[in-house]
Order: structure tokens, then C-alpha cells, then sequence
């Protein structure tokens, strides 16, 4: 028997007719309309009330087990959860999804327009978040006691709209008309204090002691979601925080005349909550966000501290035994000082004793090595809003640096400068990076090329003096989101073929490797693929009014829009292929469609006008009848996780074209691979490590490898010596500076042409131009080859196990965490 259809049992055995009758009780008594007048949106929240039934319950069981079983648990702080949608994936993972769907038949709804009801709970920027997001589903699978924490922003990243092809930013209420999956718990508010001074002060036995006297208390109301495990045993929570005032007035200033003085300056406490800052990959360093961090990991810490208490009363011994917690990113950080300021200061530990609890605790996976997105805060605004958390960094440092460093290097002050929590200069800085791996236990990347990196460029001498500290674990997406829900007619026919146990574990998938060259398997699979396509087809109608068709090559680029990401490199390539075609309009040459999909961070200006540059190339091809439709390039507004659904099953191109040593891992890579699609892409993140999986015969390989990367930029890399050098190169380039794609405005799309050129074209794309360009040659052919395209995507799908986030979950597990999975009864 099937896990799922166990599941079914062991919640009931519940039948359609059933399921049917709850959505009406529901439609009637908690939403008080009836089957004749409901609309949309109610027939959508009676359904998940009638799915929440099992979820609730579940979610007591796991609680109350894991509360009296005293089990170790993970608690994984991210400042991004990019869940997306949740009603589909809470259906499948209970087994529940085809009773709902004939209940819901039965009822004359059609459950795929239902749940396109449902906003996405879009918490987070890109891969980051959404790697969260996979992760909480894996440990919730594979029955691990783990909580997410994070914050329950009113509004998650911008909706994104295109005006005239220039991307405009609304703001994204997800939760206007309410959200069944959230639960608000008053019972567990948090008081939170930030601003004010530090006194020091003796204690009664006469020894020093530090009292923060904050300008400012915040409330944190806390919201549960519950995360279902597959086959719906587990279900752990999500615990995300909303900031509210309190009733807390600072008296002391107002008596002293400084009424406007309490409030000048101070972030007002509700607004701490209101918005997730857009910036993928760069830091803002505004005082908001500092706040932010602190006040979600305060709040956690002290919610997990009243948990140990219940059990453990006020015996600390057991603490780090108990509780692992994980930094996704330096963004939570400054959980470090909050801890060892609740053990020194609070519960009258001594430093040492504290010290040791704290890097027993914590655990830091590194994302990027991107100089931009290093977190620094100013000493000075550290001061003002967290002044007593300054004042322990500096004492961490002054041990770490007097002791330890002092120890390996005897007196080397350029080593200590380095590895300082304090940057001097200027401006006095507060390195978060540092100060993570200082305070944590383990540090890892996350692909193997990523780590090594870690090691070798970013954190070298924290290696040297700490080698068992640095791990890798490589990155993963979950089966069930990425392939079961998003793919349906692949996932049957898998299950037909290899039975259907895959969703908890994957390598089972490799048992299809026998069909990739089955002439009635590659049809059936094509087949699919096709019918993927032509369910885009209409998606793309809708979003942009271009008419594509279904047998192109769809070639798909979707992923934050950056500079190293190179969607330009895309671009570039596009249009020489248009020159090509108008130089030679009967060229032998597949169909292509490419597809785009990426918002842009408000404020980074090139980015969105890279944005604008493809949708005015697109507009400028789509319409030019002297290439037949060979060509179409198309540009969905509001990349988003639901729409990646249904882009990702769709796809017959991957691209992973990041300059090498840039894209940490990237997870997108492995979500297209296992619906199927090729890739094509630089030996960058964890597209080496899937070229090493899915064979190098089913992939496309191009460009500079990071050590070619690190030697070209070494020897000084001139882009005008590709300019001059090729032709093709130069007359692409020159047309940016035309009106040829926005008549009568020339000069408009020029600030590519100028990143490119006198920019110093950073993320070297010309290097890469011809390389990327034989690589796409390469994929035509591949495509002409019919039965050779479909074994490779057929292969692709077999080989991705390893890149299953359960796998990822397990590794954290073995390395880092060191955890039981606890069953849930
Ligand atoms: C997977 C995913 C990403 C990450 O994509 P990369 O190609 O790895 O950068 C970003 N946004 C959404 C919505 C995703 O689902």
C-alpha cells in the first residue's frame, strides 16, 4: 500500500462524499453563504476549512508528542520564507488531493481554477526564501521536531506590473481577504526592547553589572502555519512574528520636556512587520531592517528559552543539547549577542559558560560570496538602536582576537584586522559574516564549488584556525511541490513506471533510466511535455497577449534579475539570432521561444532596465513578420512560486548562465532538470555537481570555469578587445545605442551597452558571448535529434535524486544538527 493511501486511512478514511459535505458545512456555518450563492474565494476558504480539519489535528499530535518525548529540535531563523501557495501542497501532502478534487467535481468546481484563488504567501526575495520553504517541508516529511521562525510581513515582496515594458511595483497584500493557514497565538507574545542606554551598575556581591534601559518596547504577536509533512504525520509550524506597539511610553524623556525627542528617529513599532526589503542579493543597511532582524530573532529566542523552561525549569545544562538553531544568512545574526545578553545578563552565567552554550547553539550557512551582500551595520547605528549588543560583540572580539587569534599568529595585526568583528576606517562597521562564524559551530555553503570557495577566498584564515568548521551542504528542492504537485501527468506516468513511493525518495526515480530509450516511454514523456507547453501556451496568452507555439524550443530563463545572473547574456544572444534571421530569413533554424521571468530590486536601475531592454526587443521580434515566428521572446510580469509552477513543467531549456563562482547554488537549476528540461550553463553553484548526476552528454556546458574566471580578471579583462574582436559582438552592441527597439527614442536601452563596455562589463559577458553561442547551437541539434533530446530529458528526470532537499535535510542532520526523527502516533 501507498504511504498516502495509508494516510487517508489513518485520518479517517474519508470519502469524497464526505469531503463534499464538510465544504458545504463550512460554506454554510463558517462562512455564512450556501452552494447557490458562494463565490470564488468563499468555495476556496470553505475547502480549506474542510482541510484545515486534519491539519489541526495533526498539529496537536505532533506538538503534544514532541512536548513529551523532551525531543531535540532544529529551529531554523530566516528573515524569508517563500512559501507560495499552500493549499494544493497541504492536499497532496495529506493524500488528499484527488478526494478534494472529486468533491469538488461533484460540487461542479474545477480544483486547478480553486486554488489559483489563493494569493502566494510571497515572504521572501528568490532562492534563499524559497530554499527555506523547501526545507521546512523536508524536515516535517522526513518527521523531524524543527520550527521556522521568521516574520509575518503585511506585505511580502511587490507584485510586479509592466508599463510600457518598465517594470512598475505595486504592493502585495496576501492577506487582504484574510488567510486560512495562519493562526494567531496571543498566548505567546514577546515584549521586545530596542533603543535607550546602558547603565553600569555593582551587583550586591559587588560585581559588574550591565542594565539596558531601553527607549522602546515592541509586541510580538506571533502566527503559526502549520508545515505538512508527506503522507501528514508530522505537521511542525511555522512561527512568524508580527510587530505591534505596546502600551509603553518612555515617561523619563517626556518629563524631561523631549516629547518629540521620544519619538524623533525611533522606527515606530508597527511598522517593524509591515514590508519584506526587496533586495535579493544586496544589502540595504537601513536601520529598519537591523531592527527587523533583532526583533525576530528576540523574539524566537525567548520563545524558545519559555519551551526549554517548561521542561527544564532553570537548568541551563541541557540547553544546547536541546536546541540547534540554524542562521539562514547572516540576516539573523544578532540572535548571537541576544543570547549570550539573556545568559550574562539576565540569568548570571558567567562569560565563559555562555560563550560555550551560544556556539554549541548556533550553526551559519553561508549564500553568497558577493561583496554586496555581506552584511555590515555602522557602529554608530548599532549604538543607538541595540547598545548593549555592541558592547558584548565587542567583548566576543576582544577574547576571540586576544586568545585565539593571538595564539595561531602571535602579534600579527594584519591577520587581526582581518578577522575583527570591527572594521575600521571611515566609518566604524560591525561585520555580521564575522561575527557568524565566530559565534557559530558549524559553517556551511551550499554546493560544492560554493564551499570551497568559502573557504579558500571568503573565510581563509577562519579555515586555517578552524578546519572541522566548515562543511557543505549542497542545496535541494522538495519532490512534492517541484514534480507531484506542479507536474501531475508526469508524476502518473512516473508512478506507473516506477511505482509511486519517489515523493520521500527520489532515487527511486533512476529505475526510469531503462525506459529513456523505449520508443513508447520517450512518447509518452514527450507527450506530456507537449501538453505542458500548450497549458503555457494559454498562460502566455493571458499575461501578454503573444500568440506561441507549442512546438518551439521553449527556452526558459526565470530567477531574480541581476547582473551576475546575466540575463543580458540572454539577450545578447537573442539578438544576434534576430540579426541573423533578418541577414538570412530562410536560415535552417528550430522555432524558439525564450521566457523570461525575474523581478528586479526597485532601486537597482540597470537591472530594470535590462527588464525593459528584453521587452523591447520582445515587442520588436514578435511583431516582425520578416522572420516567419521563428523567433518569439515573451516576458511574464510577477515571477512568482505559482507561476513557476507552471512554467517549470513546461520547459525544454534551462538557463543557467551565472559568470562562474557567482550563483552560490541556485535551486531553480534543479527544479527544471527533474521536470525535464536541458540545461544550459556555465560550471557554476550546483550546475556542476547536477553535469556530474545527469551525465555531461545531457546537459549543455559553456564558458570560463572559475579558475579561467579568476585568471582573465587577473591578467585585466578588456571588454573592447570582444568589441573590436567580433563583428557580431559590435553590431548587437552598437544597436543598443539605436532606435531600431524604441523608435524615435534612440539612446534608451544605451545603459546596457555602457555595463558592457565602459562599465568594465563586470559579470563578462562578452568572454562568454561566443561560447554561450556555439552552446546554443549545440542545443538545436540536440533538439533535431528527437529520440536524443527525449532519453536526455528522461535522464535528467531519473539522475536528479541527489538534489531532492530531503537529501539536504539529511546531510544538515549527519553534520550539523544531529537529530532524531520522532513519530508522531
Ligand atoms: C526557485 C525559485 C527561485 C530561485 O531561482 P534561482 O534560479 O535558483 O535563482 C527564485 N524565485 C522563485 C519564485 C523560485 O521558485
Amino acid at each position: 500500500m501507498t504511504k498516502a493511501k495509508e494516510t487517508e486511512m489513518a485520518i479517517g478514511k474519508i470519502t469524497p462524499k464526505q469531503f463534499k459535505e464538510s465544504i458545504i458545512k463550512h460554506l454554510n456555518s463558517t462562512f455564512g453563504t450556501d452552494i447557490n450563492k458562494a463565490s470564488k474565494k468563499a468555495w476556496w476558504n470553505a475547502t480549506s476549512a474542510a482541510l484545515n480539519e486534519f491539519v489541526y489535528d495533526r498539529l496537536s499530535q505532533t506538538q503534544k508528542t514532541h512536548f513529551e518525548k523532551d525531543t531535540r529540535a532544529v529551529h531554523y531563523f530566516s528573515l524569508e520564507f517563500l512559501m507560495g501557495r499552500l493549499t494544493g501542497n497541504n492536499l497532496h501532502n495529506l493524500g488528499l488531493f484527488e478526494t478534494a478534487k472529486k468533491a469538488l467535481t461533484e460540487l461542479d468546481i474545477d480544483i486547478n481554477t480553486l486554488v489559483d484563488e489563493e494569493e502566494d504567501m510571497a515572504l521572501g526575495n528568490g532562492g534563499l526564501g524559497r530554499l527555506a520553504a523547501c526545507f521546512i517541508d523536508s524536515l516535517a516529511t522526513m518527521e523531524l521536531p524543527a520550527i521556522g521562525y521568521g516574520i509575518h510581513y503585511e506585505h511580502g515582496l511587490f507584485r510586479q506590473e509592466f508599463k510600457d515594458g518598465h517594470q512598475i511595483e505595486r504592493p502585495d497584500s496576501w492577506r487582504e481577504y484574510g488567510n486560512p493557514f495562519e493562526i494567531r497565538r496571543p498566548e505567546s507574545i514577546q515584549d521586545i526592547p530596542v533603543y535607550g542606554y546602558v547603565e553600569t551598575k555593582f551587583n550586591d556581591a559587588g560585581k559588574v553589572v550591565k542594565e539596558w534601559h531601553p527607549g522602546r518596547i515592541i509586541k510580538g504577536v506571533p502566527w503559526d502555519v502549520p508545515v505538512v509533512g508527506y503522507s501528514g504525520k508530522t505537521v511542525n509550524v511555522l512561527r512568524l512574528w508580527e510587530s505591534r506597539a505596546t502600551n509603553f511610553f518612555n515617561w523619563d524623556v517626556f518629563n524631561s520636556g523631549g516629547y518629540h525627542d521620544a519619538h524623533k528617529e525611533n522606527v515606530e513599532s508597527e511598522t517593524i512587520s509591515k514590508v519584506l526589503y526587496p533586495n535579493d542579493e544586496t544589502d540595504a543597511g537601513k536601520e529598519l531592517r537591523l531592527i527587523q532582524q533583532y526583533f525576530f530573532c528576540a523574539c524566537s529566542l525567548k520563545d524558545i528559552i519559555r519551551r526549554y523552561k517548561r521542561a527544564h525549569a532553570d537548568d541551563w545544562s541541557n540547553f544546547s543539547a536541546q536546541v540547534a538553531v540554524q542562521l539562514n544568512d547572516t540576516h539573523p545574526a544578532i540572535a548571537i549577542p541576544e543570547l549570550m545578553r539573556i545568559l550574562v545578563d539576565r540569568a548570571d552565567m558567567d562569560w565563559d559558560q555562555a560563550w560555550k552554550i551560544c556556539r554549541e547553539t548556533f550553526s551559519y550557512t553561508n549564500h553568497t560570496l558577493l561583496p554586496e551582500a555581506l552584511e555590515k551595520w555602522s557602529v554608530r547605528l548599532f549604538e543607538k538602536v541595540l547598545p548593549r549588543h555592541l558592547e558584548i560583540i565587542y567583548e566576543i572580539n576582544r577574547r576571540f582576537l586576544e586568545s585565539e587569534v593571538d595564539a595561531k599568529w602571535p602579534g600579527d595585526n594584519a591577520i587581526k584586522s582581518k578577522l575583527s568583528i570591527i572594521e575600521e576606517g571611515h566609518e566604524r562597521m560591525v561585520r555580521m559574516g564575522n561575527l557568524s562564524v565566530i559565534g557559530s559551530n558549524k559553517v556551511n555553503g551550499v554546493a560544492e564549488v560554493h564551499s570551497a570557495l568559502v573557504k579558500s577566498d571568503l573565510f581563509p584564515e577562519f579555515n586555517a584556525l578552524w578546519t572541522d568548521k566548515f562543511t557543505n551542504v549542497t542545496n535541494g528542492v522538495t519532490p512534492r511541490r517541484w514534480l507531484k504537485a506542479c507536474n501531475p501527468a508526469l508524476s502518473k506516468l512516473i508512478d506507473k513506471t516506477v511505482g509511486d513511493q519517489w515523493p520521500t525518495n527520489q532515487e527511486i526515480l533512476r529505475d526510469l533510466d531503462k525506459k529513456a530509450d523505449d520508443a513508447k516511454f520517450q512518447k509518452a514523456y514527450m507527450d506530456i511535455k507537449h501538453e505542458n507547453k500548450v497549458a503555457l501556451t494559454k498562460v502566455i496568452k493571458e499575461l501578454t497577449d503573444v500568440d506561441v507555439d507549442p512546438s518551439a524550443i521553449f527556452d526558459i530563463q526565470i530567477k531574480r534579475l541581476h547582473e551576475y545572473k546575466r540575463q543580458h547574456l540572454n539577450l545578447l544572444h537573442i539578438m544576434a539570432l534576430y540579426r541573423r534571421l533578418l541577414q538570412n530569413p530562410t536560415m535552417d533554424m528550430v522555432p524558439r521561444v525564450f521566457i523570461f521571468g525575474a523581478k528586479a530590486a526597485p532601486g537597482y536601475k540597470l537591472a530594470k532596465d535590462i527588464i525593459y531592454a528584453i521587452n523591447k526587443v520582445a515587442d520588436k521580434v514578435n511583431n516582425d513578420e520578416r522572420i516567419g515566428g521563428k523567433l518569439k521572446v515573451v516576458f511574464l510580469p510577477n515571477y512568482r512560486v505559482s507561476l513557476a509552477e507552471k512554467m517549470i513543467p513546461a520547459a525544454d531549456v534551462s538557463e543557467q548562465i551565472s559568470t562562474a563562482g557567482k550563483e552560490a547554488s541556485g535551486t531553480g537549476n534543479m527544479k527544471l532538470a527533474l521536470n525535464g528540461a536541458i540545461t544550459i550553463g556555465t560550471l557554476d553553484g550546483a550546475n556542476i555537481e547536477i553535469a556530474e548526476e545527469v551525465g555531461e552528454e545531457n546537459v549543455v556546458i559553456f564558458g570560463l570555469t572559475v579558475d579561467e574566471v579568476k585568471a582573465l580578471k587577473k591578467q585585466g579583462y578588456n571588454p573592447w578587445d570582444y568589441y573590436y574582436g567580433n563583428e557580431e559582438i559590435k553590431a548587437v552592441l552598437d544597436w543598443f545605442d539605436t532606435d531600431y527597439f524604441t523608435p524615435g527614442k534612440p539612446g534608451e536601452l544605451s545603459s546596457i551597452k555602457n555595463s558592457f563596455l565602459d562599465g568594465g562589463d563586470p559579470y563578462l559577458c562578452l568572454a562568454d558571448f561566443e561560447s554561450y553561442s556555439e552552446g546554443q547551437k549545440e542545443i538545436e541539434a540536440k533538439y533535431k535529434d528527437k529520440k536524443g533530446w527525449a532519453r536526455s530529458a528522461i535522464l535528467n528526470t531519473a539522475y536528479m535524486g541527489k538534489f531532492n532537499s530531503d537529501r539536504s535535510i539529511q546531510d544538515y542532520v549527519d553534520r550539523i544538527w544531529k537529530l532524531k526523527s520522532c513519530t508522531v502516533k
